[in-house]
């Protein structure tokens, strides 16, 4: 019996060694990293919150051709593929386009969508909302407050307290955490 128990230790150590490897802090940083590079676009601002009126093709300049695609085109990206649908992170969700103060990460919940989800705006300019009636639904269109920017949809499924749901493209939204922001 006792010649088992160092093999049942190491089994056990091994077990929580490979626990403590979080994958969601691997993902928290590149989802940090990615969208750190705004210095080809003047128009992004995290403190000017004056609205903007720049036209397609001078966005297009000025962004990454994915940002550009969802934010001007009004593309969405593939369910589970965004690097924030289940992001964690304490902090504020920025428009990656312009740098408007979207979303507080107390409002994100984790919805099966596979699109970040949030039951509430940051404030009341943080956005704007557009009927929507294309591919054939009746939708209502969630775009940025700033730049106008199209940033995913809102819908009634969401939870308490507000029962609403943006349902959004991780892909224009940057993220910043709280421990940053106090650096
Ligand atoms: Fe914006």
């Amino acid at each position: 019996m006792f010649k088992f128990v160092p093999t049942l230790l190491f089994i056990v150590m091994a077990g929580l060694s490979a626990s403590c490897q979080n994958p969601t802090n691997n993902k928290n940083n590149q989802a940090l990293m990615e969208n750190q590079n705004q210095t080809k676009n003047p128009y992004y601002s995290r403190t000017d919150t004056s609205k903007l009126n720049v036209s397609d093709a001078e966005w297009e300049k000025v962004l990454s051709e994915e940002v550009y695609y969802i934010s001007r085109n009004k593309g969405t990206e593939r369910a589970f593929t965004g690097k924030l649908w289940d992001f964690e992170g304490t902090g504020t969700y920025y428009c990656a386009a312009c740098g408007n103060a979207l979303f507080k990460s107390d409002s994100k919940f984790g919805s099966s969508c596979g699109w970040p989800s949030f039951y509430q705006a940051m404030s009341a300019n943080s956005v704007a909302y557009h009927s929507d009636n294309t591919f054939g639904m009746v939708r209502i269109e969630v775009v940025c407050g700033r730049c106008a920017g199209h940033l995913g949809h809102i819908f009634d499924d969401g939870p308490p307290p507000t029962g609403k749901r943006f349902c959004m493209n991780s892909v224009v939204l940057d993220f910043e955490p709280d421990s940053e922001k106090a650096k």
